[in-house]
């Protein structure tokens, strides 16, 4: 097997790039997962430049070798390594295995400033090592500083956040609350979680994953078809997605669309067994207001379940309700992964399939957990749908042109929101 790492680090070493290298390794990965780790390692230790195949090899793979991987690459990290590889790797490590990287503080902080690691990890850092960032940040040029700032927001403890907010400038509220929000992932005024510990991924059917992978060059399209994302895990149950509703939008008149039925108390508090989440679909593109603008909308459920327009919705007379993007109707699988590794803080683009229910959202942007119109409370954030839920005329749903769709609830107000967020 040695040979068959070394003939892979050898290929990409070639100045003419193919996808050849990239069938290799999943071919390699096929006969023998585990050998994947060996890859890794050595294309850390021979500094082999970063590149897709490589990238495309940490994220397959196996749980049970990651940490033998991210030790390494942490130990090359903290001795001062600046490959790409090494960074790609560690910065997997902080999302997944936090606890790992909490020998070296000062570390974690530098791997951030590379690319922003998000809440867990820094849900641990010591109040003490906290201050001592903020007393060097402000001997440092602005931009420099941002990466205190952003680790501080995201610790969840109030001092470091407010301290942190003062370095460079405060935001004007509500901006700066909800900044500190969408990194802590905790409701500013009570620390109350604004999302579930674990989220379920949601999975569709082989012939819909068929078009929602097809845009892919063919060696993307078999990756994905190994990738725990599209293909691991065990489902927990079903749910259904498509189908008109009784309940009309608010802005155009249209009747809802089910976006999903769920039992929210999977990932989160809910006090009734089944909410069916709806959406209009018919006046995004023309409206002046709604999700297409990154508006939040807002929906009222009965007891059971079922939405209709929430009164903040103002009627647009202007607008002629196009029926012509209906959902699919079909089932979805709800699949749990053992390893929180699929559940990034940002959205990255590219190969794995980000729609889930519950756990962390992945931001396209800054993100942002809506107030409840009724309570003001920050609402619990429930489902994020990428852009490719399956519509009946054979394309693909194209949340705000191909961003992702963020669903939250008020358990208190049984009021459900949705907005969109796009790269
Ligand atoms: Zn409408
Ligand atoms: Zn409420």
């Amino acid at each position: 097997m040695p040979d068959t790492v070394d003939a892979l680090l050898e290929m990409i070493r070639q100045p003419q790039r193919s996808d050849a290298a990239f069938e290799a390794m999943l071919d390699l990965f096929e006969r023998d997962p585990a050998a994947l780790s060996l890859l890794l390692i050595q294309a850390m230790e021979a500094q082999t430049m970063r590149c897709e195949m490589l990238v495309a090899a940490s994220e397959l793979l196996p749980d049970e070798d990651t940490c033998e991987v991210y030790r390494f690459a942490w130990s090359s990290f903290k001795a001062g390594s600046s490959h790409g590889l090494v960074s790609e790797i560690c910065l997997q490590a902080a999302r997944s295995a936090p606890g790992l990287l909490r020998d070296d503080w000062d570390a974690v902080l530098r791997l951030s400033e590379s690319e922003e690691i998000g809440g867990l990890v820094w849900q641990h850092l010591p109040a003490e090592t906290g201050y001592r960032w903020i007393r060097e940040a402000r001997t440092k040029p602005p931009l420099a500083q941002w990466p205190t700032r952003n680790a501080l927001k995201a610790s969840g403890i109030a001092e470091l956040q407010l301290a942190a907010n003062e370095l460079g400038g405060p935001l004007d509220e509500p901006w700066g609350t909800v900044e500190l929000e969408a990194r802590a992932g905790k409701e500013s005024r009570t620390g109350r979680a604004l999302h579930g510990r674990r989220g379920l991924h949601l999975r569709f059917g082989a012939k819909i994953q068929r078009v929602q992978l097809a845009d892919f060059r063919s060696v993307v399209r078999r990756f994905q078809r190994l990738h725990p994302t599209w293909a691991g895990g065990k489902s927990r149950t079903t749910a259904r997605m498509g189908g008109r509703l009784e309940g009309r939008c608010g802005i155009c008149g249209a009747p809802l669309q089910r976006l999903l039925d769920l039992d929210v108390r999977l990932v989160g508090p809910c006090s009734i067994p089944l909410v069916t989440f709806g959406l209009c679909l018919a006046c995004p593109d023309t409206g002046e207001s709604g999700w297409c603008h990154g508006d939040p909308v807002f929906f009222r459920h009965d007891e059971q379940g079922r939405p209709d327009a929430h009164e903040s919705q103002e009627l647009d007379p202007r607008i002629v309700p196009d029926a012509s993007t209906v959902l699919l109707d079909l089932e979805v699988e709800l699949v749990e992964l053992p390893c929180a590794r699929w559940e990034p803080v940002s959205y990255s683009g590219g190969w794995q399939n980000y729609s889930r229910v519950g756990g962390a959202p992945s931001w396209v942007q800054s993100g942002m957990y809506l107030s409840c119109p009724d309570c003001h409370r920050s609402m619990f954030f429930v489902v994020q749908l990428d852009s490719h839920v399956p519509l009946t005329d054979g394309s693909l749903m194209p949340w705000m042109n191909g961003g992702m769709l963020y669903t939250f609830w008020c358990d208190q107000c049984l009021i459900s929101a949705h907005y969109s967020e796009y790269s």
